[in-house]
């Protein structure tokens, strides 16, 4: 059965296909009020999340599912991975042109090509613990970059928030994860910023 735990634990909508791996994975992160869990804190708790996301990828793709065993370090280096991957996420978003957001550590990952006797060519993550799963992810976030869909998964610009959303509004425009919860509270304090602004004027 398909479930992304830790995109669903935000109450947000999984990308689609392959992709959603990439925004579980994000999506691992602590965020949230109450403030949920880093699913990558320990080895323990990378490999449970790993080992569903993993079934759901599979469930996703139709492919079978890598076995990738993580330890402590591999926890690390995931973490590691994840932060990478934010800035590049983060570099989607529309108001990115004004801030560019290089990824700090430019990386290379080993991946295999396999062409099968149907004439299909996949893209395959090679290596072990986290960089298996970095390269999964990075196929994945590749191939979305192909259709032009990577675009359409960002981080939420609440930066109290961050959690990974997949934009699915007819112009690519959203910036916020639901609007409801951090787009109000920010147009609130621009709203009394303004307010306090206009009143320092008057006075003046
Ligand atoms: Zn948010």
């Amino acid at each position: 059965m398909m479930s992304w735990t830790a995109t669903v634990r935000y109450d947000l909508e999984p990308a689609p296909g392959g992709l959603a791996l990439v925004q579980d994975l994000l999506n691992t992160l602590s965020a949230g009020r109450p403030r949920e869990a880093d699913l990558l804190e320990n080895a323990e708790d990378a490999r449970a999340w790993l080992d569903q996301a993993l079934r759901s990828w599979s469930d996703a793709t139709h492919r079978p599912a890598p076995a990738i065993d993580l330890t402590a370090e591999d926890a690390q280096g995931l973490r590691d991975f994840r932060h990478d991957l934010n800035r590049l996420v983060g570099t989607q978003t529309p108001d990115a042109s004004s801030e560019p957001g290089p990824v700090a550590s430019l990386m290379t990952l080993p991946t295999a090509l396999r062409l099968d006797e149907q004439g299909h060519i996949h893209a395959e993550p090679r290596g072990t613990g986290w960089r298996q799963v970095a390269s999964l992810a990075l196929i994945e976030a590749y191939q979305a970059q192909c259709t032009d869909t990577l675009r359409r998964l960002k981080t939420c610009r609440n930066p109290r928030c961050a959690t990974a959303f997949y934009d699915r509004s007819r112009n690519n425009s959203g910036v916020w994860h639901d609007v409801r919860v951090c787009g109000n509270a920010a147009n609130l304090r621009n709203y009394r910023a303004r307010k306090r602004a206009g009143a320092g004027a008057d006075q003046a």
